[in-house]
């Protein structure tokens, strides 16, 4: 689906929500896709991307940033904490702060390198055993934690299970960021974004409506 037409469906779901036009910041997520196609998007226009490993983002996203200004790159996959400085060093916002050890790495790196990415606790509020995140029933504490250490922390950030209603786990998210006075919300994908928008969203994460489908298989 071309960039306009998807963005034209943020601004209805942004409408039809009472929200403030622009409110909803759209992030191409990019993964897997091959370089003409985020070209393509590029030069539409759009700067605000999605990776979710920080391998791929590292081999792909250098290059363009030289030759496109103000590019907006958030990691949205899982990080181990031998890859945070590499991540920090690259993106302006990570979507995956879910737990201790890697709040406290993140804190360390970021007094090295004088800065610090947008975070984004992401919740496993399907409560799903294979899935990322802080439980619901921990997140209080863990973000409690990571104002402890200082972090620039923006919102929550969820993907709900794929057999399940979305709204439900959208409004819980929303629940959770608003008791924590967090104001960011990193929630809805291809197929459920204008739900998410209804419920709240301010970063949807939409992949495959954009680039079409990923050449590539993955999660
Ligand atoms: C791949 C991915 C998306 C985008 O998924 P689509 O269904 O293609 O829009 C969003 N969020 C995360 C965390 C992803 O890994």
């Amino acid at each position: 689906m071309p960039l306009q037409d998807i963005t034209a469906r943020i601004a209805k779901a942004e409408a039809e929500a009472g929200r403030p036009a622009g409110s909803v910041k759209l992030i191409a997520v990019s993964k897997v896709q091959p370089d003409a196609r985020v070209e393509a998007v590029l030069q539409q226009g759009h700067r605000c991307f999605g990776e979710n490993r920080v391998q791929e983002a590292a081999g792909k996203w250098p290059a363009f940033m030289e030759r496109y200004d103000g590019i907006d790159l958030h990691l949205i996959g899982p990080l181990q904490t031998n890859k945070a400085r590499q991540a920090m060093e690259l993106c302006h916002a990570i979507h995956s702060l879910d737990r201790p050890k890697l709040a406290k790495t993140i804190a360390r790196l970021a007094q090295e390198i004088g800065a610090c990415p947008d975070l984004f606790v992401q919740v496993n509020t399907g409560e799903e055993a294979q899935k990322a995140g802080v439980m619901p029933g921990e997140a209080d504490d863990f973000i409690a934690e990571c104002r402890a250490l200082d972090l620039p922390l923006r919102g929550l950030m969820c993907i709900p299970p794929i057999d399940e209603e979305p709204a439900l786990h959208f409004a819980l998210l929303a629940k959770l960021a608003e008791r924590n006075g967090l104001a960011g919300l990193s929630m809805g994908m291809s197929d459920d974004f204008e739900t998410a928008i209804a419920l709240g969203a301010t970063h949807v994460r939409i992949g495959s409506a954009i680039f079409g489908e990923r050449v590539r298989p993955q999660g």
